[in-house]
């Protein structure tokens, strides 16, 4: 049986930052009350796909997961383990926020089965965080990873932000040797996205912050790469590199186009070719499941030829396209729509093929969503 993976989405935060449009909420007190549904909607997909599915990895997502208590994460766990089939040593990640860390919480988190961390660093610079809005100081940023490893954590990924307005290439730079010099095996490092309804968005509308311009975004996106590559890190995704053997187990999940099972507002999960999402807001969301024991809010079915093509699109921005599995799930139809594009961006030194594994090269990462839109 292939394996796949569950997802929970804890929905709180203790402040919101600008640039976020992930769904939060900054109240306190509900904790209990969501994990408390959370285990019905648990109980509700365990009728259905207890048996038929086997997971191995688990990833409390957010939101702030750190913010919850390592006994109210074991709890989820205990929940998870009893309703699902789930291997003995699954990958569990744990996404935190430096500023609501602890020695006894990382401790704590660690005996609770948590054995992948990642921290939302974002950067080692004051200047920086300040601009976010994060609750965390740069000192305070550094000493999570220390203090995770004291704690127990051998695998443990940094989020960083880069593009931040007035940030140099020295700046982000002095970021990226801040990172490699720390005990960190993989990092995820993305550009500031100015997304919709976010306080920033409106900064920006209003006049009152400057995002600096996409050609520069590329640059310090090359940079990036040439740097962690030299660092021993291996880009296997457009944002994500890491040491050999740290690859995200989740994360590849979703790249190789497995099922997955999420709980949680705004939630989604992809199983036997169905995509559904849940209720955004968390009293939407709660009331669903008291109601009928799940909270989906829509679904789609995704035909043959949809999941072709979205098969391509996250092979191509991940690890590579295998050519000759592709041609044994979908048939080999969409490769020789696409054969002359191939040919061309082998050409240019967009893409490199080993064997059957069509895979992007540092050059083809900088422009990969321009690639995908070319795909017929
Ligand atoms: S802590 Fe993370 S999830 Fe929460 S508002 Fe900030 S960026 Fe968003």
């Amino acid at each position: 049986m292939q394996n796949s993976a569950l997802y929970i989405h804890v929905p709180f935060c203790a402040h919101k930052c600008i640039y976020c449009d992930f769904y939060s909420i900054i109240t306190p007190g509900k904790e209990n009350d969501f994990i408390a549904v959370l285990e019905q909607e648990i109980q509700y997909y365990s009728v259905l796909y207890g048996k038929s599915h086997h997971f191995d990895t688990i990833f409390f997502g957010g939101g702030t997961p750190s913010l919850l208590t390592p006994a109210q994460i074991e709890r989820i766990l205990t929940s998870l383990h009893s309703a699902f089939s789930i291997s003995s040593q699954p990958e569990i990640t744990l996404e935190s926020n430096p500023g609501t860390l602890s020695n006894e919480k990382l401790r704590g988190f660690r005996a609770a089965g948590v054995n992948r961390l990642s921290i939302g660093i974002q950067s080692f610079q004051e200047r920086d965080l300040e601009f976010l809005t994060r609750i965390h100081s740069a000192e305070q940023a550094g000493t999570a990873v220390l203090e995770a490893t004291r704690a127990g954590f051998d695998n443990i990924n940094i989020d960083l932000i880069f593009n931040l307005p007035g940030q140099t290439s020295d700046l982000w730079l002095e970021n990226l040797e801040t990172a490699v010099n720390l005990p960190v095996n993989h990092i995820s490092a993305y550009s500031l996205i100015l997304e919709h309804g976010t306080i920033l968005n409106k900064l920006v509308l209003d006049g009152k912050v400057t995002m600096q311009d996409t050609d520069y975004d590329a640059d310090l996106y090359e940079i990036t790469i040439e740097y962690l590559a030299r660092h021993g890190y291996t880009q296997y995704e457009v944002s994500n590199f890491c040491k050999p053997g740290f690859e995200c187990k989740h994360n590849n999940h979703y790249w190789h186009y497995d099922d997955y099972l999420s709980f949680g507002p705004s939630a989604h999960s992809f199983v036997h070719n169905t995509r559904w999402h849940n209720y955004t807001a968390l009293s939407q969301y709660h009331a669903a499941i008291l109601r009928v024991g799940h909270a989906q809010a829509g679904s789609e079915k995704i035909t043959p030829a949809m999941a072709a093509e979205e098969y391509i699109m996250l092979a191509l921005r991940s690890n590579g396209l295998d050519t000759h599995i592709f041609s044994q799930k979908f048939g080999a139809e969409l490769l020789n729509t696409n054969k002359a594009l191939f040919s061309q961006l082998l050409h240019e030194g967009f893409i490199s093929k080993q064997g059957d594994i069509l895979r992007l090269t540092p050059k083809g990462y900088a422009v990969c969503d321009e690639i995908l839109e070319r795909l017929q």
